[in-house]
């Protein structure tokens, strides 16, 4: 046989016509067609794809479409790279962006990997982390200009899980006076919802295993940057170098996902709204925290900044720690889970599980109590979730 029907031809489909959905390149490289042609492409003269942790087309297309999402109707492109994880979004770009000696400052009711990140793994490496208010702006401005070297901020709005929720106007504004970078991990609203880069944000990420996706079936995450040249010389670098790079599996996955992300997003939400609005009136209901709500804080300021009131809830139960359990071992309908964002309804107990490693005190002073319950609401028959609720709390 002859040695050259060993190299893969180009696929037949090309010479007909194309597939509708993108197909899934798990290449871990790329054939050049000769020594010149793979010059040009390793100087960048040329465009082409090298070698998979590099980038490739499920994953850049799938970066390039949020990037999109977020500079919707905004006078600026920003570019995006994906990454393996919500996580590794969050570790890549502070690596690229942090010197020893700059400071982090970010509040303490941050997801909490990240918050893991920032004490076992950054606060470890020379890199200063401070935490701090982002609520009220006079202890914030406090803590940046008390902040040595350069200065990022890092926050969440709404947060989790009591949608606690930070002025992203007002505090990008109150960075940049004091020369701080800003980045908001938006994955609890997706650009459907909120946009932060319309407020001034510098970065946003998003853990695409949430919302993004949808569906449960994938773990990857996406860094998105206003300024082209950074993101390729600092993130892009950052992510090949530490070997993040998001698999082109969960790439497409994700692609996939994004598809229904604006009728998902619009049934999540009605569908919180109606859970939020039963639970409120329950007898043996303590306290709802959705921004939907009238009665809740922030009820003006996601009025303002958000296009939606989200698909995140989270509600006391009346009693402790043996009546939140009771409530969650009967969810039929429900299912117990540490994950948000998916089709289905999931519920999670912050204080066992999402929070087990944060102090108690700290824990409890954030307003997360043993008898608090978390839901992320799904897109089924919004019956169904207020049905399993009745029967949980009766
Ligand atoms: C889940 C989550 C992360 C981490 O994302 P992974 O994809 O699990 O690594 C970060 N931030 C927020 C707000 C999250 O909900």
């Amino acid at each position: 046989m002859e040695k050259d029907s060993f190299i893969a031809k180009p696929s037949p489909l090309a010479e007909y016509n194309t597939p509708h959905v993108q197909p899934i390149y798990p290449s871990s490289s790329y054939r050049f067609s000769s020594l010149e042609e793979g010059i040009d492409i390793f100087t960048g003269q040329k465009k082409g794809h090298i070698y998979g942790r590099f980038g490739n087309a499920n994953v850049e297309t799938t970066a390039q479409k949020i990037a999109e999402l977020e500079g919707m109707g905004l006078d600026f492109s920003p570019s995006g790279v994906m990454v393996s994880s919500g996580m590794a979004a969050i570790s890549t770009l502070l690596l690229a962006l942090a010197n020893p000696g700059d400071t982090i400052i970010a509040p303490p009711d941050l997801y909490g990997g990240t918050i893991e990140l920032l004490n076992k793994v950054i606060d470890q490496k020379g890199l200063q982390v401070v935490y701090s208010s982002f609520t009220d702006h006079d202890i914030l401005e406090d803590n940046i200009k008390k902040s040595s070297g350069n200065k990022i901020l890092l926050f969440e709005t709404p947060t989790n899980p009591t949608l606690t929720m930070v002025d992203i106007k007002k505090v990008t504004a109150l960075g940049h006076t004091y020369g701080a970078q800003v980045i908001v991990d938006n994955t609890f609203m997706t650009p459907y919802l909120q946009q932060p880069f319309a407020y001034g944000v510098d970065y946003i990420i998003h853990s695409t295993t949430k919302f993004i996706n949808g569906h449960g079936n994938s773990i990857a995450g996406v860094i998105i940057g206003k300024n082209a040249e950074d993101m390729k010389s600092k993130v892009w670098t950052t992510m090949k170098l530490m070997g993040t790079n998001c698999s082109p599996w969960d790439a497409w996955l994700t692609s996939q996902g994004m598809k229904t992300l604006a009728v998902r997003m619009d049934k999540h939400c009605a569908n919180a709204m109606q859970v939020a609005q039963f639970l409120d009136q329950h007898p043996d209901v303590e306290k709802v925290n959705y921004p939907g709500l009238e009665s809740f804080s922030y009820h003006d300021l996601s009025k303002r900044q958000m296009n939606g009131h989200g698909a995140m809830l989270s509600f006391s139960v009346n009693g402790g720690l043996e009546e939140a359990k009771s409530a969650m071992n009967k969810f039929r309908f429900i299912s117990i889970a540490p994950t948000l964002g998916d089709t289905d309804t999931l519920a999670l107990h912050p204080a066992t599980m999402s929070h087990l490693n944060i102090d108690k005190e700290i824990r409890l002073s954030q307003g997360i109590t043993d008898n608090l319950i978390r839901l992320s609401n799904g897109i089924e028959n919004p019956k169904d979730i207020i049905n399993d609720l009745e029967k949980a709390l009766a």
